[in-house]
């Protein structure tokens, strides 16, 4: 049986991150290049597990751009569907103020340059395809070939999985906006990932079993609301169960949700049918339990990608 291609589509970007921790931006003077972007950690993910990950989105011509691929590349992920800009490679800065508040600048840019290609929508026919951009809703071209390879993944019968991977800093005065742009996701997800605080923006309800409840009935059977150390909520048409996690001593959460999200589609890519995994109640809640693993882990070591683990570490 020959495993099922997973395509993440969205942002790949690099985090300087202020080392200086404990100055806002205004202060901070030594920043650490990392390769950053939830849809490119999940892609890592999925191919260091021995999945077949391929990357779509946009970064520049220039050497941060370079990077960003070497770093995909050096994970064996496909990357011959990425596009290089003539924009300059998105950037983000953050530092973390004694006070505990985050400081934040984003230079967008050549994530939003991605262009739709119709050969490419139909490439992806009974594949897996993951939406999980943070920034994919902010406008740009990026927000059209989202929509256009939404729509080709449901004619194409794909899994498709969604996560908002919502970002204060980027929704600041604009959730409602976040909120109307997920839900045509939503409906046609197979499969959802969510925070607790997602979970609750998305439905605007107080509490998790009703938010879940609503999220179904906006049309996604699956949903995943992971909680960090205590583990998973798995949500089903069936109702809901906590699935632990294993203990782990976190240094770094940074890309756990990515590690758990690209570990739960890897195992679905291997099976027959990955919309048949889904609705076995006790085969999904094995698969959520390994993904939950695999978060745990990528919270023993500093960074997102560099954490991620192999089969072996699971
Ligand atoms: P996100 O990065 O999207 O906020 P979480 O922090 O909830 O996601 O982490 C994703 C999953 O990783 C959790 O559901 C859990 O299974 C695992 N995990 C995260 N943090 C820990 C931790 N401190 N101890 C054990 N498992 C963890």
């Amino acid at each position: 049986m020959q495993m099922k291609k997973v395509y993440c589509i969205g942002e790949l970007l690099i985090d300087f991150v202020a080392e200086n921790q404990g100055k806002d931006l205004t202060q901070a003077v030594q920043f650490t290049k990392k390769a950053g972007g939830a849809p490119a950690n999940v892609a890592c993910a999925i191919s260091k597990l021995g999945g077949s990950a391929v990357f779509i989105g946009a970064v520049g011509q220039d050497a941060f751009g370079q990077f960003l691929m070497d770093t995909l590349m050096a994970h064996g992920v496909d990357v011959s569907t990425a596009q290089r800009s003539q924009t300059f490679t998105t950037l983000a800065f953050v530092s973390i103020a004694s006070d505990g508040e985050r400081d934040f600048v984003f230079s967008r840019g050549a994530d939003q340059t991605l262009s739709y290609q119709s050969s490419l929508g139909k490439q992806l026919q009974d594949s897996m395809v993951h939406f999980g951009a943070a920034t994919s809703f902010l406008g740009g071209p990026l927000e059209d070939a989202y929509g256009r390879y939404l729509i080709d993944a449901q004619a194409g019968d794909c899994t498709i999985c969604f996560d908002p991977n919502f970002r204060t800093d980027l929704w600041k005065n604009n959730e409602t906006e976040f909120v109307q742009k997920c839900l045509p996701f939503i409906a046609a997800a197979d499969l959802c990932k969510f925070s607790h605080e997602e979970a609750l923006l998305l439905s605007g309800k107080k509490e998790l079993s009703a938010a879940c409840a609503y999220l179904h009935q906006l049309g996604c059977p699956v949903i995943c609301v992971t909680l960090g150390a205590e583990g998973t909520w798995v949500s089903t048409l069936g109702g809901g169960v906590l699935v632990p996690s294993v203990a782990a001593k976190a240094v770094d959460t940074t890309g756990a949700g990515d590690a758990f999200i690209g570990c739960l589609l890897q195992q679905l890519a291997e099976t027959e049918s990955p919309k048949k995994a889904l609705a076995q109640p006790e085969l999904l809640r094995q698969m959520v339990a390994k993904a939950n693993a695999a978060g745990a882990f990528t919270t023993q070591k500093f960074g997102a990608i560099a954490a991620l683990p192999t089969q072996a570490d699971l």
